[in-house]
């Protein structure tokens, strides 16, 4: 019987030395990495990046034959669950979204000549990419709306339309864009993805709006976490930068999800720790009306709730990332709708509650809770809005529910008339009222 809730030793070694190195060497980064520009920080990383690589766990989310680990989601789940305790350790091990998503599309869909001039070098953090799906009027939740047109003309497709959410278009090399490529066909065969080179004519980034985690979207030192609203206005690309065929956008926009949802879900779970960690640390710390803060019932509930919600994301998690492990993700879908769903919950609720246990401090910059909160709220409407994955859960959960005729199965009299019928020959029951 395989039901196992532990980690096998010899990976465990290495979930223990990444835990330490993601502690020692990379979250320290974290104090001062607002005052760094790109070239600082890409300084600052390279040597770590080279240790990752040294230790085969760069990219680990990709298949042996890209150069990753192939060492499947539950593993990768874990791994991530470190990741998250700081922002720059994904990237640091070549899994930063939305270049991590790109790699794995690119790797789906493109062709060895767009692989050499894309995917390669992605993987090998000399380039840095964007995803852009997402348009400012219609409604992202269902993307078969899209408007943003890519024609034919020649050699070449010629691209008008309005997108925003870019996220990181302004210091992406590249992004990777779904236009309309067939009005006509049904919705989900509409779109094709192209790649668009930085710097192409007619591909306009008019403005960076401000947001929760940075209300300021002035020049950030050359860094990302800009979502970009961009414009195309007869952008030319080379017939060879349409990834796959025309009309197969939606089929390759899936393959950047599913196991990234897992990852993600892992990574806040790592921040969820680093706050309850704190949080722990506090309550033991404090007074007030004549007792430490721990000793308050009101503040033990925080801290089991927290305790509560912590492990059953986990736990709810590991088991999406054994089940993708196992069945493949089209059959995972209800599990990753319920995390993506249900992590970005708990992350709500235990970051709130780090902030409350702190009190003032917690509400200042002085604590990087009130900032990891602003991030999370992102999490219930980015990658699938809350009500989309609860949908898609519902509909999982509805597909084989049977209507009945009267009274409903759990009707207590009538399930109590068919047992009597059942067992009246072995026991005396009443039956008047049959
Ligand atoms: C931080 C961040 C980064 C992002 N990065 C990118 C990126 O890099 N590239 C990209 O293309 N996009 C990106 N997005 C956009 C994101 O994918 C969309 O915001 C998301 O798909 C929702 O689309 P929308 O914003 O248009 O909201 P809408 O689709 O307009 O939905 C608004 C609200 O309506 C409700 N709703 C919608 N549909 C349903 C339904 N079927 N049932 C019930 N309620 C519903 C939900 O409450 C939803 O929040 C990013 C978003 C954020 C916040």
């Amino acid at each position: 019987m395989a039901w196992d809730f532990s980690t096998d030793p010899e990976f465990q070694e290495t979930l223990d030395w990444i835990r330490e190195f993601v502690d020692e060497e990379i979250l320290p980064i974290e104090a001062i990495s607002d005052e760094l520009d790109q070239d600082q920080l890409d300084q600052l990383t390279a040597p770590l990046k080279a240790e990752v690589r040294r230790r085969n766990l760069w990219a680990a989310h990709l298949d042996p034959e890209l150069g990753g680990q192939g060492m499947g989601q539950l593993k990768l789940g874990l791994m991530h669950e470190i990741l998250g305790r700081t922002q720059e350790a994904p990237g640091v091990f070549g899994n930063q979204a939305p270049d991590s998503g790109n790699a794995e599309l690119l790797a789906v869909g493109a062709n060895e000549e767009q692989k050499e001039k894309w995917l390669w070098p992605l993987l090998d953090g000399q380039l840095r990419s964007c995803f852009s799906m997402t348009e400012a009027h219609v409604a992202g939740s269902d993307p078969t709306q899209i408007r943003t047109l890519a024609v034919r003309d020649g050699d070449e497709w010629v691209i008008n339309g309005h997108k925003w959410f870019a996220s990181n278009a302004d210091i992406a090399d590249f992004t990777i864009l779904m236009a309309v490529t067939n009005p006509d066909a049904q919705p989900h065969r509409r779109a094709g993805m192209f790649v668009i080179p930085a710097g192409t004519p007619g591909m306009n980034i008019v403005r960076k709006p401000g947001t929760m985690s940075h209300p300021d979207s002035s020049p950030r030192k050359g860094r990302g976490g800009n979502h970009c609203e961009v414009i195309y206005e007869d952008a030319r690309v080379p017939a060879e930068n349409l990834i796959g065929q025309p009309g197969e956008g939606f089929v390759l926009a899936q393959k950047r999800l599913g196991g990234g949802r897992i990852h993600h879900a892992m990574r806040m779970l790592g921040v969820c720790q680093r706050a309850f960690d704190g949080m722990r640390e506090r309550v033991v710390s404090r007074t007030s009306h004549g007792k430490v803060l721990s000793q308050h019932q009101l503040m033990q509930d925080m801290i089991a709730e927290t305790a509560v919600d912590i492990e059953t994301a986990r736990l709810l998690t590991l088991k999406a990332a054994w089940t993708m492990d196992h069945t493949g993700a089209s059959n995972s879908r209800a599990e990753i709708a319920m995390i993506k769903y249900y992590g970005a919950k708990v992350a709500m609720n235990v970051l709130d509650r780090a902030i409350q246990i702190h009190g003032s401090l917690g509400y200042t910059t002085d604590l990087p809770y009130e900032g990891m909160y602003r991030a999370a709220r992102a999490l219930r409407i980015a990658d699938g809005a809350d009500e989309v994955h609860k949908v898609s859960i519902a509909r999982h959960f509805l597909r084989d529910a049977e209507p009945v005729e009267g009274w409903p199965s759990e009707h207590l009299p009538t399930r109590r008339e068919a047992a009597v019928r059942k067992f009246q020959h072995l026991v005396e029951l009443h039956t008047e009222n049959l």
